[in-house]
């Protein structure tokens, strides 16, 4: 037997009832698992995202194997972890409208709790995060070559779909480092570039919507427009967490005390940002920094998990914070 065979014998039997009950306790960090999810897709597989299946998969096994817990039982389980059955918070970032049709059916039925983080804008307005554009519009571009804005001498040939995802992890990458403000005129010129393409239907959540899902569903911000906050300068980052807090409380009648930042890592915030979010009343904030959230935790910065897992035998072995192994 090879390593990788071996491997994914281990990780069979750590997600069995009996593997996760006597190996669990063992293996596990102790503290509460908080599962990060953006999209949940459904027939259409043209932007990534958790397909419904296999989201559904996870969340019997949640409810089977875990503690599904609301955000307002994070601190106290966090810090009194119980060893056999492990708390898990789900998560959901930016306000995906398949929250409501897809995710939503299946947490209600299963009595799953979620927190989802809303950049308000888009529930407003419409539209579609500007990294969901960059990739949109590379994946669909009726051109077969693009220059790069800022980089005119070179040509990419968009010749296969390999060759549009590597284009479109770059001009994120590249975008995500700017200023806010040279962000913005940089992706107008590169969506130049690229040309009209085909419009996608509503994207992200409606205020409606929102209100539908209120009885198992808390929302919490996560910006208005969703820049990445550590490139804003002060007035313009408070301007974006205070009209998010407040558009959040208009329409759904609760203030939101929970958020998390666009994008997520380190230099993604700074110490100014949490003090504005502390001072519109946030006490609960996320990162995208991986690990599990426990006695150390920093409650300005709680570590979360990607529930990206293509089975549950993975799936179990990433809750278990063991990913990286
Ligand atoms: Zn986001």
């Amino acid at each position: 037997m090879n390593v990788g065979s071996l491997k994914r014998l281990v990780k069979r039997g750590f997600s069995s009832r009996w593997g996760w009950r006597l190996a669990g306790p063992l293996l596990r960090t102790p503290g509460v698992i908080v599962l990060t999810y953006h999209r949940i897709v459904g027939q259409d597989r043209s932007l990534a995202g958790v397909p419904v299946e296999i989201f559904t998969e996870q969340m019997r096994w949640l409810r089977e194997h875990c503690d599904p817990i609301g955000p307002e039982s994070l601190v106290e389980r966090a810090t009194h972890p119980t060893r056999a059955r492990p708390a898990v918070l789900v998560t959901f970032d930016d306000g995906y409208r398949d929250l409501h049709d897809l995710a939503y059916p299946v947490l209600k039925k299963l009595d799953i709790p979620a927190l989802v983080f809303l950049a308000t804008s888009f529930v407003d307005e419409g539209g579609m995060l500007w990294t969901d554009q960059v990739n949109w519009a590379v994946l669909s571009t009726r051109r077969e070559r693009v220059k790069l804005p800022w980089s005119s001498e070179e040509t990419i040939p968009l010749t296969d779909s390999r060759a549009r995802t590597a284009l479109g992890e770059r001009a994120r990458a590249h975008l995500k480092i700017l200023p806010d403000a040279k962000r913005r005129i940089e992706l107008e010129a590169l969506l130049a570039e690229l040309g009209e393409v085909p419009p996608r239907d509503r994207q992200m959540l409606s205020w409606d919507e929102v209100r539908a899902t209120l009885d198992l569903v808390r929302y919490g911000g996560h910006t208005h427009t969703h820049p990445i906050l550590s490139r804003l300068d002060r007035a313009e980052a408070d301007r974006e967490i205070r009209t998010c807090k407040e558009r959040i409380l208009a329409e759904t009648g609760r203030t939101p005390t929970t958020f998390a930042y666009p994008n997520g890592r380190a230099a993604d915030y700074t110490s100014e940002t949490q003090d504005i979010l502390r001072q519109n009343g946030f006490t609960l904030v996320f990162s995208s920094a991986e690990g599990i959230a426990d006695r150390q935790s920093d409650w300005m910065a709680v570590k979360r998990l990607s529930g990206d897992a293509p089975d549950i035998p993975d799936f179990a072995w990433l809750a278990a914070g063991l990913s990286k192994t």
